[in-house]
């Protein structure tokens, strides 16, 4: 089942609803009009804020996305979660100027905002003073322009100051790496900052914890765990990224022919290491049978289906000559197991995984057994 629908796109990128998205105006909806006592009024009122708060969201997002493109890092989507919106970029560029610029353009957005909100909020006769919009907030459950526009106004900026937070996953995190970076090496200025981070997010957790605050406490388990996030992916990628696919696919990865069956996949899945196989026609890979869509085909076709019938046609293979690291990104976002190795349409064999996963232990404790080659 899809965990997101499609809303619209802007620019060729997709902005998609997480499936638990409604979650959070139903809170806003029970928050204003129950717990806050603004019955209906109330409620409305929520639901109405929210939805203004998200299309906020989704312009910070837009400026993450449209500062990427601009350094021709492809967008893949936006997905709103009920806790906010993630712009999935393709890759984070290691070039600090540029993932400065990534990184805050998207609460520069927020700022940008403020200001066209401020002037607004002066047209309409609106006291613009953070104080005042929090006062307003305090009685906030009624309904009117003034309520909305505080709600509004405050939530901008807030935003905009808490993405700022010297912290992975924060954008501040990405701003503060990509600072540290211009006088330091990648990996140490990551360290930094996730040490930055996780200290700012005991903090927090503390600070939350002595004021029974369990919201905070929250926060501080997202950002604590954000960084270490962080400094796995950048470990992974120093390790990984020297490395290429030739140094560790498997060649003798058992293939399949178009006539095979399922059954015959079946028995292959007992008798060797193997549970994806490539289909080949003579030496020409032609599909991937992966152990998903065996047992999916299972089901909806039964055992004596020719794997030509079912297999995975539109995956691309990749070369000997890439990089494992981009392989395992590969893997990790199309959520496979393999993926064949071939010479243009000549298969050489599989990577799994497995082998990824082998390779990158024996490479963090024994750095020298691994076969020379490194990415030309
Ligand atoms: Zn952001």
């Amino acid at each position: 089942m899809e965990s997101s629908i499609r809303l619209f796109s802007v620019r060729d990128i997709a902005i998609r609803m997480h499936i638990t998205f409604p979650l959070i105006l139903v809170w806003a909806a029970l928050q204003f009009g129950l717990f806050n006592r603004g019955g209906w009024a109330g409620a409305i009122f929520g639901i109405v804020v929210t939805l203004l708060l998200f299309i906020i969201v989704v312009l910070h997002e837009l400026g993450h996305s449209f500062a990427a493109l601009h350094y021709e890092v492809p967008v893949k989507q936006i997905v709103l979660l009920p806790i906010g919106g993630v712009a999935q970029l393709s890759r984070i560029p290691e070039k600090p100027g540029q993932e400065f610029v990534i990184a805050i353009a998207g609460p520069l957005v927020n700022f940008g905002l403020a200001i066209l909100l401020a002037g607004v909020g002066l047209i309409f006769g609106q006291e613009i003073s953070l104080t005042h919009s929090l006062q307003l907030l305090d009685n906030s459950g009624r309904f009117t322009f003034s309520s909305v526009f505080s709600y509004v106004y405050v939530s901008n900026l807030l935003l905009g100051i808490f993405n700022l937070l010297p912290a992975f996953p924060m954008d501040g995190g990405r701003v503060l790496r990509a600072l540290l970076a211009t006088q330091l090496s990648y990996d140490t200025a990551t360290t930094i900052a996730v040490f930055i981070g996780q200290s700012l997010a005991w903090l927090l957790g503390l600070w939350g914890f002595l004021n029974g605050g369990l919201f905070l406490i929250l926060i501080a388990v997202f950002i604590f765990a954000g960084a270490s996030a962080e400094r796995q992916l950048v470990h992974i990628r120093s390790v990984l990224g020297d490395l290429i696919v030739e140094q560790a696919y498997s060649r003798q990865a058992r293939s399949l022919t178009p006539e095979s069956t399922l059954r015959d996949a079946v028995k292959l899945t007992f008798s060797t290491f193997q549970a994806d196989f490539p289909v080949c026609e003579g030496e020409q890979l032609i599909g991937l049978l992966t152990h998903t869509r065996l047992l999916e085909a299972l089901d909806s076709h039964g055992p004596d289906t020719p794997v030509v019938e079912v297999m995975l046609t539109d995956i691309t293979p990749v070369t000997p000559k890439e990089s494992m690291f981009a392989v395992q990104q590969r893997l990790s976002e199309d959520r496979l197991d393999a993926l064949p190795v071939a010479d243009g349409k000549r298969f050489l064999g599989l990577i799994t995984n497995r082998d990824i996963s082998e390779v990158y232990r024996m490479v963090s404790s024994y750095p020298n057994l691994i076969p020379a080659s490194k990415v030309s």
